[in-house]
C-alpha cells in the first residue's frame, strides 16, 4: 500500500505533482494538486485533479457537454474507461478515502469522525472537479451507492456517513483501521521530542529500520541567551565542550613537565580563551552539521521546533524559527528525549548575574575569577580546567563532593585540586549575588553563609552554578496524556522497557526517573527502544547494571559499580574486601610530580567467589583505562581474574593485575618501586 506523504511542516503547506499515467490505449499528463490541511486533530488532504492538455482522439459525453460551443480541447474530459482507472485508483493508492461534496453536511459529519480518530484519509470533492459527476456515475456502478459521502478504507468499499458512524459504534471500524500500518493511520510511526544523545540515536535506528520519523529538536535559550545546534546537551554544551577544556587545562600541566625532558619553553606561558573557545565552538559546529546530514540521509524528517503532546498520538508544533506558526501532527508511538537543564539557586540575582555549564563554553570573554558553586562533576570538571589554564577559581560546596560517588576517591579529588590552585569554601551556601561593575566579564559581590552562621563575602568576574540539572519535563504536555513523574524528582516513570505508563510513550536519557545521566546511557537506550518497538521479535532491554563512567577532574576518575560505602551498606561490611594501591605513572617519575596521588581500588564481594564489585581508579587517562574493565566487570570477572592476567608494561593499568594489599590489612598501599 502507498504510503501518503506525511505533513511537512516546515515546507511550503501545497505541493504540485506531476505524474504520467498510462492506460492500455493512450497516456495523459495528469496534474495532481495535492493541498495538505491540517486542522485539529488530524490531517486532511484535497485531490483536485485536472487534465491540463491531451491529446484527445476519442471524446466522452463529457467532451461533447463541456466543448458545447467551443473548440478547446483543454475542457475535454476522458472517455468513461479511463475515469474508472482513475477512480480505482485513487480507493487504491489510499489507505482511507471519502468521495464527498463541500456542500454536503454528511460529508463533514464523516470527515470529522475521521479526524477525531486521527486517521489520515483522501478526500475528493466531487463537486469541485470538473468530471466529478463522472466519478459519481462510476462510484454508482462500482458500488451501487449514488450518494456522498462514499467511503472506502483498504480499497474495500465501506459506503456512507450512517455506515461509518456504524463501524466506529461497533467497533469493527477499529479493527479495519488496525489492519493498515500505522503510517497509514498517523503522519508519522514514530516522532522523538529531543534531538540530544537520546533521541538522535532513537530516530536515526527507526529510520534504518525503515520507519517513517520525525524529530524535534528547540532549544529554550538559557537566562543569560545561549543556545546552540541539534545534537543536546553532550555535543553543544556538555561531554565534547569540557572534554576539550579539560584537554586544555592538561596540556597547561604538561607544559611544565616538557621543560623536565628538555623542552625549552619561555618562563611564562599564557593561554588565550578566545582561541580555544572559537576552536572548539568550530568543532562543535561540525558537528551540529553532521547530525543534519545524517538525519537527512536517513529521511528522518528534523523539526527545529518546540513539541509539546496534545493527546497519545498528537503532538503540537510551535515556535517554527520566525515563522510563528503552530501546527500538528501524528504518531503512532512517541519518545521523549527531553534532557535536563542547569538548575539556579533561589536567591537574588543568581539568574540576572550568574551562568551555567550552558554559557560557559561559548563564552565570548575570558571568564577570570571565577566561583564555581555546587559539588557536583560539572563543578569540579569546571572548576577543574579553568584553574588549569591560569584562572583564579574557587569551589563553593554545601556538604560533601560528588555525592553517589565514592567518598574516598571525591575526598582524593578534592586534595588534588586543592594543592593544584583551586580554592574549596566547604560547608558554605550562596545567599545573594550583586553587581559591582558591568563588563565582559563584570564584577560581582557574592555573599554565603557558611556552618556556623557566619557571612563569607568575596569579589568574582564570574559565579558558575552547578548544582544540579532540572529534567524538561514541564511545558511539553505529560499532563495532557497522564504521563507519570516522580513526584520528588520530576523525571519520567519508566519500566525496564522505556515505556511510560501511556502505551505508546516512552522516555530516554535524563528524564527517565532512576536512569544514569550519561551520553553513552541514552544513546544504547534510543537504540534498543527503537528496535524493540519495530522489530517485534528483539526484546533486548538495557542492562544498567555496572555502567562504568568518568570524571574529568585535573585527577581524572574512573570508576564502574559500587562505592565502597554502597558496597557495605548492600553486602555487608564482612562480605566486602577492598585491595588498593597508590602507582606512579611512569610519565610523572622524571618532572618529579607528586607521589602516592594516583590510585587503583577493587572492591569484591567475599560471599560470591571475590567477584568485583566495584573498580576505582584515579590517574591520567582514567577513561581509558576503566573502559576496558567495563567489560570485564559486565562479564563477571572475580578477583583471581585480575590476578592472572598479564599486564602491560609499563602502563598505570597494570597496578589491576598485581593488586594484594587489601583495607582490611592496614597494611601500606603506597607506591615501593617499578
Ligand atoms: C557539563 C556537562 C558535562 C557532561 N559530561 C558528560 C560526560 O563526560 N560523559 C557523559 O556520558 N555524559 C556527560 N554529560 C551528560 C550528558 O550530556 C547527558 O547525559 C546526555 O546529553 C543526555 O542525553 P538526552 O538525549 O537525554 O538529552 P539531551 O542531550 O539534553 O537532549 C535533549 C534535547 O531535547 C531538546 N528539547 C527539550 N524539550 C524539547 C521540546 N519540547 N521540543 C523540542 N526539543 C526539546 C533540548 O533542547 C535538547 O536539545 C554531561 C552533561 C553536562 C551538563
Amino acid at each position: 500500500m502507498k504510503r501518503l506523504k506525511p505533513n511537512k511542516i516546515d515546507s511550503s503547506s501545497s505541493t504540485d505533482s506531476k505524474k504520467t499515467f498510462s492506460t492500455k490505449t493512450r497516456s495523459h499528463t495528469f496534474k495532481s494538486d495535492t493541498t495538505q490541511t491540517t486542522s485539529s486533530g488530524g490531517v486532511s488532504s484535497s485531490t483536485d485533479s485536472k487534465y491540463l492538455h491531451s491529446k484527445v482522439d476519442a471524446c466522452s459525453i463529457d467532451k461533447q457537454s463541456s466543448c458545447s460551443g467551443k473548440t478547446s480541447t483543454l475542457t475535454m474530459l476522458p472517455n468513461i474507461e479511463e475515469i474508472k482507472q482513475e477512480v480505482q485508483k485513487i480507493i487504491d493508492t489510499h489507505s482511507v478515502v471519502v468521495f464527498s461534496k463541500t456542500t454536503c453536511p454528511f460529508s463533514d459529519k464523516a470527515k470529522d469522525l475521521l479526524k477525531s480518530l486521527s486517521v489520515k484519509y483522501e478526500t475528493i470533492e466531487l463537486d469541485r472537479l470538473d468530471k466529478g459527476s463522472k466519478y459519481q456515475a462510476v462510484l454508482k456502478e462500482l458500488t451501487g451507492q449514488s450518494t456522498v459521502p462514499n467511503i472506502f478504507i483498504n480499497g474495500r468499499h465501506l459506503g456512507t456517513c450512517d455506515n461509518l458512524l456504524q463501524a466506529h459504534c461497533d467497533n469493527s471500524l477499529r479493527d479495519m483501521l488496525n489492519k493498515m500500518s500505522t503510517s497509514a493511520v498517523f503522519d508519522y510511526d514514530l516522532i522523538v521530542i529531543g534531538g540530544g544523545s537520546g533521541g538522535l540515536a532513537a530516530a536515526k535506528e527507526a529510520a534504518h529500520l525503515g520507519k517513517n520519523v520525525a524529530l524535534f529538536d528547540y532549544v529554550e535559550p538559557s537566562p543569560l541567551g545561549s543556545t546552540w545546534g541539534l545534537g543536546g546537551t553532550c555535543v553543544n554544551v556538555g561531554c565534547i565542550p569540557k572534554k576539550l577544556m579539560h584537554r586544555a587545562s592538561i596540556l597547561g600541566e604538561d607544559l611544565h613537565d616538557a621543560k623536565a625532558f628538555g623542552w625549552e619553553l619561555p618562563e611564562k606561558v599564557h593561554h588565550n580563551w578566545e582561541v580555544m573557545k572559537n576552536a572548539i565552538q568550530d568543532h562543535i559546529g561540525s558537528l551540529n552539521w553532521g547530525y543534519r546530514v545524517q538525519l537527512r540521509d536517513k529521511k528522518v524528517n528534523y523539526i527545529n521546533a518546540y513539541a509539546v503532546i496534545l493527546d497519545k498520538n498528537t503532538i503540537k508544533v510551535s515556535a517554527i524559527k520566525k515563522n510563528k506558526t503552530e501546527t500538528k501532527m501524528t504518531a503512532a508511538n512517541i519518545i521523549i528525549a527531553t534532557g535536563e537543564r542547569p538548575r539556579y539557586p533561589d536567591i537574588p540575582g543568581a539568574k540576572e548575574f550568574g551562568i551555567t555549564s550552558d554559557d560557559l563554553f561559548s563564552l565570548s570573554y575570558c571568564p577570570g575569577k571565577t566561583l564555581c558553586i555546587g559539588a557536583s562533576y560539572v563543578s569540579l570538571e569546571c572548576a577543574g580546567f579553568l584553574a588549569g589554564i591560569g584562572l583564579d577559581t574557587t569551589v563553593m560546596v554545601r556538604s560533601i563532593l560528588l555525592r553517589g560517588f565514592d567518598q574516598q576517591c571525591s575526598e582524593m579529588i578534592g586534595k588534588y585540586m586543592s594543592k593544584h590552585g583551586v580554592k574549596f569554601l566547604r560547608g558554605c551556601i550562596p545567599t545573594k549575588i550583586e553587581q559591582i561593575e558591568k563588563g565582559q566579564p563584570g564584577r560581582y559581590r557574592v555573599t554565603a553563609v557558611n556552618a556556623d552562621g557566619a557571612e563569607v563575602v568575596d569579589e568574582y568576574n564570574t559565579i558558575l552554578f552547578a548544582i544540579g540539572r532540572d529534567p524538561c519535563t514541564r511545558g511539553i504536555g505529560l499532563e495532557n496524556v497522564g504521563v507519570s513523574l516522580n513526584p520528588n524528582t520530576q523525571r519520567v516513570l519508566v519500566d525496564a522497557g522505556e515505556k511510560t505508563n501511556i502505551a505508546n510513550i516512552y522516555a530516554i536519557g535524563d528524564i527517565g526517573d532512576t536512569r544514569p545521566q550519561l551520553t553513552p546511557v541514552a544513546i544504547h537506550a534510543g537504540k534498543l527502544l527503537a528496535k524493540r518497538i519495530f522489530e517485534p521479535s528483539f526484546t533486548t532491554k538495557v542492562d544498567y547494571t555496572n555502567i562504568a563512567t568518568t570524571v574529568f577532574t585535573p585527577l581524572e576518575y574512573g570508576c564502574i559499580g559500587y562505592s565502597e560505602e554502597a558496597a557495605i551498606d548492600k553486602f555487608g561490611e564482612e562480605n566486602i574486601e577492598v585491595y588498593h594501591s597508590f602507582f606512579m605513572p611512569l610519565e610523572w617519575t622524571v618532572p618529579h610530580r607528586e607521589e602516592n596521588t594516583c590510585y587503583a581500588k577493587l572492591i569484591c564481594n567475599k560471599a560470591d567467589h571475590e567477584r568485583v564489585i566495584g573498580f576505582h581508579v584515579l590517574g591520567p587517562n582514567a577513561g581509558e583505562i576503566t573502559q576496558g574493565y567495563a567489560v570485564a566487570l559486565k562479564k563477571g570477572a572475580t578477583k583471581e581474574d585480575f590476578d592472572s592476567t598479564i599486564g602491560i608494561h609499563p602502563t598505570c593499568s597494570e597496578t589491576f593485575t598485581s593488586m594484594h594489599v587489601t583495607k582490611r590489612s592496614g597494611e601500606s598501599a603506597e607506591v615501593t618501586g617499578c
